[in-house]
């Protein structure tokens, strides 16, 4: 048997990276671990060292001392041996889900940061890790391509959110802020604005028309007499949608409706949630038809003519880079271009990238100088990756208004890490919590003390300073651009590549037994897989093929996990989604009949393997061993079996 892995480079810099599969790097954790643990007694101690003791150092004798000790010691004792049944993310071995092992870096300043203790909501009690977490937001703005100059005023501005669900919703309130703030000012009357004549064109100004009449507004607020420029400020803060509420406001301006978000079908349901936290309702989301569970964007225009035949505003359209279920990148470049269309009939909305999963795939389109690498620059790095079609959404990630990142995917980072970014942070003082604030002209060089008082802008209120932290010291360590953090994507993509010419391998040599296919080329690491055993046509029968062979591959907590090989996903391909066209296509390459698809309940969609190919060990050259075809030679000998299983059930 040939081995492909055996070209792929060794990468020694990411040797250090991670504490490793084995714990290889065991030593380096622990002496980082003890040398900052003892930093933070020795910061207690040289507080006010004349203040003495407080807890007496007999009193560790003591039997209710000794008591507590023993009680807290089982415990721990407790929940380490029941982790042991944890997934175990570090492994090769674990292809499932979004989540591999954790960057060094950010764990050790987790871990360091944590009995400090802070809470990033202000500066009061977070002195050190809220200018921090700024920072954080304007690295991921120079790794997507936003403005990243804070000495600037267009610069772009983003902050950790608890995960990529609440970085959704963030962007959806300032779409709605950004999109209400014109009618509000037009209802308040306010003079000497150039304000539009009507609600539906204030309703559909551009959101750097907005933040220019934010600005205008504050200047002619500022020449105010006190106060008058308090009763103005009144007006208009009463005349705002977050001031009436839904109901009231389009109660007030009755040529306007309540405005409708556009995301594909492949949309993660963070975005239902959303949409039935801030209001607006489930029935507000309209899913755009997927090519390839990609956006397609004639159905876009379609969604969008109507929209302006209807006179339906549109709050926004979401773009998804690297989708949860297939990895798949919409074209971002091409929605952009049908909102400068829609832009020119009066439709305007603002184009948020859902990037919580792909996010960090940008750093292979980046130079140390922050430019943007193009195509030909990155030939002869992979075998096929980037595409024409992603490496021009990644170019136009630049143009949107608002991402989402989650460092706790891509980013190789515990838990409590996403994030969210404006490109123009500018348009964040509608979100303030304090009006006084918001209407406060800034002065400049004051864009890190305006964002010490985070909690002013955020959904969350208190949060932890250590995750922005282990965000920071990560992006410090290992620079967002291709040849520091993109390595890491770089190892993954091409693991995705290896996976995907095993996977083909794979649909031969076992053509005797299954029909196999990838449904979708990957765009980037994720990989699906399609299966159906060979004479079968029921899609019901497949179906409970794929679940017996997932039955091997996922977490049963009842049972040792070291009972398992291998562990992947599984996920489901819906007809709904996936178009006629792309049923048809896939269900013949697989030999199933169209027919028996959507007449039950167990088959109402087709289910298909799914891989999240992040490990960063998945070819092991130190011993030459790759995980990957192990996995296909693991799928094989299960596939084998059952086949022996049904002709010894025949005979
Ligand atoms: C994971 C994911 C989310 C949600 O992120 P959480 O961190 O789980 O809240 C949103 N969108 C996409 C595309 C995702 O992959």
């Amino acid at each position: 048997m040939n081995h492909p892995h055996i070209n792929e480079p060794h990468d020694h810099a990411l040797d250090a990276c991670f504490l490793g599969p084995y714990g290889e790097n065991d030593a380096l954790l622990e002496k980082m671990m003890l040398e900052f643990l003892r930093d933070h007694v020795y910061w207690r101690r040289n507080f006010h060292p004349e203040d003495p003791p407080a807890i007496a150092t007999a009193t560790a004798q003591h039997p209710d001392y000794l008591a507590f000790e023993s009680r807290m010691r089982r415990e721990l004792h407790q929940l380490s041996a029941a982790l042991k049944k944890s997934v175990p993310f570090h492994s090769p071995r674990y292809m499932g889900h979004m989540v591999s092992d954790l960057l060094l870096p950010g764990l050790a300043a987790q871990m360091l940061t944590l009995p400090y203790n802070p809470n990033n909501v202000s500066e009061e009690a977070a002195p050190v890790t809220v200018d921090m977490e700024v920072q954080v937001g304007l690295q991921l703005a120079r790794m997507l391509g936003y403005p990243h100059d804070p000495e600037k005023p267009a610069c772009a501005f983003g902050h950790v959110t608890s995960g990529g669900s609440l970085a959704n919703f963030q962007a959806l309130r300032l779409a709605l802020s950004l999109k209400a703030f014109p009618v509000a000012l037009r209802a308040a009357q306010v003079p000497e604005l150039g304000l539009p004549d009507e609600d539906w064109e204030a309703f559909n100004l551009p959101a750097s028309r907005v933040i220019d009449l934010l600005e205008q507004w504050q200047a002619w607020l500022a020449l105010q007499p006190g106060h008058e420029r308090h009763r103005w400020q009144q007006r208009v803060q009463d005349a705002r949608i977050e001031q009436l509420g839904l109901a009231a406001f389009f109660e007030e301006h009755p040529t306007l409706r309540v405005p409708v978000v556009l995301a594909p079908v492949t949309a993660h349901y963070s975005w239902s949630k959303g949409m039935k936290m801030l209001g607006l309702g489930r029935r507000q989301l309209r899913l755009v038809a997927t090519d390839g569970m990609r956006m397609d964007p004639k159905a876009l225009q379609l969604v969008l003519d109507e929209c302006i035949r209807a006179r339906q505003p549109v709050l926004m359209c979401v773009a998804i880079l690297g989708s949860t279920e297939y990895g798949t990148i919409d074209p971002v470049d091409a929605i952009l271009d049908a909102r400068l269309q829609s832009r020119a009939r009066g439709l305007d909305f603002s184009v948020h990238v859902d990037a919580a999963w792909g996010g960090y795939l940008a750093t292979l389109f980046r130079r140390e100088d922050g430019s943007l690498r193009s195509r030909k620059d990155m030939t002869g790095e992979f075998r096929t990756f980037p595409t024409q079609r992603v490496h021009a959404a990644f170019a136009a990630l630049a143009d949107t208004d608002t991402t989402t990142v989650d460092p706790h995917k891509l980013g190789y980072l515990p838990y409590g890490a996403g994030a969210f970014v404006c490109r123009d942070h500018r348009a964040m003082a509608l979100l303030a919590e304090r009006a006084d604030y918001v209407f406060h002209r800034t002065t400049p060089g004051s864009y890190l003390q305006r964002y010490r008082n985070l909690g002013q802008f955020i959904p969350e209120g208190s949060k932890s300073g250590a995750a922005a932290a282990a965000v920071y010291v990560t992006h410090k360590v290992l620079p967002l651009d291709h040849l520091h953090f993109g390595r890491l994507p770089h190892a993954t993509v091409r693991a995705a590549e290896l996976f995907l010419a095993c996977a083909r391998r794979f649909a031969r040599e076992i053509s005797e037994h299954l029909h196999v296919m990838v449904p979708f080329t990957p765009d980037s690491n994720l990989v699906c897989v399609a299966l159906n055993p060979r004479g079968n046509t029921r899609v019901a029968v497949a179906n409970a093929y794929v679940r017996e062979l997932h039955e091997n591959l996922r977490i049963d907590p009842t049972r040792p996990l070291q009972l398992k090989e291998f562990f992947g996903s599984m996920t489901s391909l819906q007809p709904g989604m996936l178009g006629p066209h792309e049923t048809a296509r896939i269900l013949d390459a697989l030999h199933l009949d169209l027919d028996s698809l959507g007449d039950h309940e167990d088959n109402d969609c087709l289910l298909i393997l799914r891989h999240t190919l992040m490990n960063p060990y998945l070819i092991d050259h130190e011993n030459d061993i790759s995980y990957i075809e192990r996995y296909f030679e693991f799928l094989g000998r299960r596939v084998r079996m059952l086949a022996s299983l049904e002709m010894a059930a025949a005979s």
